[in-house]
């Protein structure tokens, strides 16, 4: 005789668990509110490299400007950059721009279902796709990012070096956790746990729903799983930002394909070796960090006797209109110093 009730299942348990403790405890996201597949599209690109807190304000901007997948493809990529601004990262935004146009030209403007077909768009990996297909479609995908990963490498004990292909054996034990109902509300549940309680330094163990299963609990070995690869040293890099006035307007650059910041404004930088000339006036130094190399730049003011000539990666732009232009994040603090001190020109 067949049985109705549901086999059992030894993991059963821990997704029940952590299902309740979600219910009473998840975090208030403006892209919770619902299960549109654009929203959460949205948050988890934003996601990848930024934290929550940050995402927040960033996200709300975003999706009054660019309600759905159509407003976002018709948009130009400069007004798609702008809303990014602050956020870093910007091959995401040109990514997410790209998926956009892909959406409406082959599935005309429906999100694909599934994370195979999501992972056909641009930007959008193992991660990004599990997201979208478990908690807008339900479709039973496992996620594996920053806090998941802590919280079942140490569920488990798992004492091996984790971070990309590492992950694999991470990935396996996610989809064997994952319950057929809810995938996607125990996905965000695994990364509430990870953020709130299951910390990188101190986690919060006699708070956790999952405590006595826990491995790495059991055994003391908390803040040591999991085990993560060693952070590259920062390479430390001096440059000059040339600052070319002219009256009340600045010669800026557009970074090009391959550079830090592709497709935003800035300003140009010396060419190495080139010496201070007379007449530059110092406005200040701004530091600044971007993929693994720590920059000190010193920003330098010289006037020009005639207007440059235009090209479409190098315009005159007169101070006011500065703000109004997707720029790098040195290129914006730079702009600062500029405007502050031609206000006391
Ligand atoms: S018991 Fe502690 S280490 Fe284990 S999952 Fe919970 S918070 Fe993390």
């Amino acid at each position: 005789m067949r049985s109705t009730a549901a086999p059992p299942s030894p993991n059963r348990p821990v997704a029940a668990r952590l299902l309740a403790w979600y219910r009473r405890h998840r975090r208030d996201l403006p892209w919770r509110e619902n299960r549109d597949p654009y929203r959460v599209w949205v948050s988890e690109v934003m996601l990848q490299q930024t934290q929550v807190e940050r995402v927040r304000e960033f996200f709300t901007r975003f999706v009054e400007r660019f309600p759905d997948v159509a407003a976002l493809a018709r948009a130009r990529e400069q007004d798609v950059l702008k809303h990014w601004e602050g956020l870093g990262y910007y091959r995401r935004a040109r990514q997410l721009h790209a998926a956009a146009k892909q959406i409406v030209a082959e599935h005309g403007g429906d999100f694909p279902r599934t994370a195979a077909e999501l992972r056909e768009l641009p930007g959008i990996g193992r991660y990004t796709a599990g997201a979208i297909a478990s908690i807008a479609f339900g479709e039973p995908e496992p996620i594996v990012e920053a806090n998941s990963r802590r919280v079942i490498a140490r569920l488990v004990g798992y004492g091996k070096p984790v971070g990309g292909a590492a992950d694999e054996p991470l990935w396996s034990i996610a989809t064997a956790l994952l319950p057929r109902r809810e995938p996607g509300l125990f996905n965000q549940a695994l990364m509430d746990l990870g953020a709130m309680v299951c910390t990188v330094t101190r986690p919060r163990c006699d708070r956790c729903p999952l405590a006595a299963s826990c491995v790495a609990r059991a055994t003391g070995r908390t803040e040591e799983t999991p085990v993560l690869p060693r952070q590259r040293a920062a390479k430390l890099v001096r440059e000059t930002a040339v600052v070319l006035r002219r009256g009340n307007s600045a010669v800026v650059e557009r970074r090009g394909p391959g550079e830090w910041w592709e497709g935003l404004w800035d300003f140009p930088r010396a060419a190495a070796g080139e010496r201070r000339r007379a007449g530059d006036r110092l406005l200040g130094t701004v530091t600044y960090t971007v993929t693994h190399h720590r920059v000190t730049c010193r920003v330098v003011e010289r006037r020009l006797a005639r207007a440059p000539a235009a090209t479409n990666n190098r315009r005159l732009v007169a101070l006011a209109a500065l703000d109004r232009l997707a720029m790098t994040a040195p290129g914006r603090r730079i702009a600062r110093l500029l405007v502050a001190s031609a206000a006391l020109d």
